[in-house]
C-alpha cells in the first residue's frame, strides 16, 4: 500500500468508526469512514488527512488533503469545499493545456472535470478558488 503518512483518516479519532480513539486497534467494522466534526463521509480514509489529526481540538482547521501526485515524495492536496480530487487519470491540464496520461481532476458545478497534469497546477487553480485560504500541508508543492 502507498504509505502517504499515518496520520489519516483511518487512524484519526473524530472518525467514527474509531469512537474517539486515535490509532483505535479495535475500530467498529460495522461503520463506513465518516468524519465526526466535519460531516462528511471519508471513502479513501487511509489517503485523506487534516490538521485536527494532529490538534485533536473539533473546530476544523483548514481544508481536508486527498493524496496527490508522487513527485519526488508523497504529496498532500486540499479538497475544493468539499470536492475530493482524484488522481490517475488522463487529460489535458486546465493550467497549462499539456497533454498528459497520469494527472489529476476535480469535478465542478455543470460542467465536465478540470484536469491538471501537476500537483502544482491544481494547487494554482485551488489557490486562486480558495484567495484567503492556506493548505500548509501541501507546502511542499510549491517549492517543485
Ligand atoms: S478529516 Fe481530519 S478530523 Fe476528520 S476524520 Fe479525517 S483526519 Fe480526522
Ligand atoms: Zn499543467
Amino acid at each position: 500500500m502507498p504509505n502517504g503518512g499515518p496520520d489519516n483518516c483511518s487512524t484519526c479519532g473524530f472518525n467514527r468508526r474509531n469512537r474517539g480513539i486515535w490509532r483505535n486497534p479495535l475500530p467498529d467494522e460495522g461503520q463506513t469512514s465518516f468524519c465526526e466534526i466535519r460531516s462528511i463521509s471519508v471513502l479513501m480514509d487511509h489517503f485523506t488527512y487534516c490538521q485536527n489529526w494532529h490538534s485533536h481540538t473539533r473546530k476544523p482547521i483548514g481544508p481536508i488533503y486527498a493524496s496527490g501526485l508522487y513527485d519526488g515524495g508523497y504529496r498532500r492536496i486540499p479538497w475544493n469545499s468539499a470536492i475530493e480530487p482524484e488522481q490517475g487519470v488522463s487529460g489535458v491540464c486546465h493550467e497549462c493545456a499539456a497533454v498528459f496520461a497520469d494527472g489529476l481532476q476535480i469535478a465542478v458545478v455543470e460542467r465536465a472535470p478540470l484536469q491538471f497534469c501537476s500537483n502544482l497546477h491544481y494547487m494554482q487553480w485551488w489557490q486562486r478558488q480558495n484567495p484567503d485560504e492556506q493548505a500548509p500541508m501541501s507546502e511542499g508543492i510549491w517549492e517543485h
